[in-house]
């Protein structure tokens, strides 16, 4: 190990998902059939490649299942999923601890990086999570989601960093850890228990003890 850098996954790991689902839940409501939908294309969409438009792929796909023209589709995700999504976030709180340890490693020399499948940007903005981002940006914007290795290679080459030098630290085992470690990286699972042979380096509940396991394998 020996880390000179740590990458983050947004959500579910500097916020607990649960609150953004009972904020994002009236447009479940109003719109149960794209959200069911949206879902099903999420998971399509990671194993399709190569992928030259993201955005445009995903709009055919959720045509292909709502019977739509994908002009429309691409219409309703926007403001339905993208718009509305980033609204029904305003009153979130990072997990308790989550920025003082940022800013205690931002102080020791780390580089930072945030890593979302979704836009990112304005949702650090709303966690109260700026100015402490070597890099922030969404996998999207590579074209592809985790667990697909470009993302995370993306990451790696933004932070000028090997990937064996850097920590990803994500809730999801498929898309985090697994993804991670694809590209050589080390991972840290948030979750209350270790999964079972699990191949992440350090799984955690208090980001007290993630501190302290970045501390005892710093390269620097
Ligand atoms: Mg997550």
């Amino acid at each position: 190990m020996g880390f000179t850098a740590i990458g983050f996954d947004i959500d579910g790991t500097l916020y607990a998902n649960y609150k953004m689902f009972l904020h994002s839940l009236p447009a479940g409501l109003f719109h149960p059939r794209l959200s069911w939908n949206f879902g099903k294309v999420r998971k399509e969409i990671r194993r399709i490649r190569p992928v030259h438009n993201f955005r445009h792929l995903q709009a055919q796909l959720l045509a292909g299942h709502m019977g739509m023209e994908p002009e429309h589709a691409f219409a309703l995700m926007e403001r339905f999923l993208y718009q509305s999504w980033e609204t029904s976030f305003r009153g979130i709180k990072p997990l308790n601890g989550v920025k003082a340890v940022l800013l205690d490693l931002k102080s020791r020399g780390f580089k930072l990086a945030a890593l979302s499948d979704f836009p990112a940007a304005r949702k650090l903005e709303y966690l109260g999570l700026t100015g402490m981002w070597d890099t922030a940006f969404s996998s999207e914007d590579t074209q592809y989601l985790k667990p697909h290795p470009e993302p995370f290679l993306e990451m790696a080459s933004r932070l000028d960093t090997p990937p064996e030098n850097i920590l990803y630290v994500g809730n999801s085992y498929r898309y985090d850890v697994l993804g991670a470690k694809g590209v050589g990286m080390c991972a840290a699972h948030y979750s209350s228990r270790p999964k079972p042979r699990s191949k992440a380096d350090f799984t955690f509940f208090d980001y007290k003890d993630l501190r302290d396991f970045i501390l005892e394998n710093s390269g620097i």
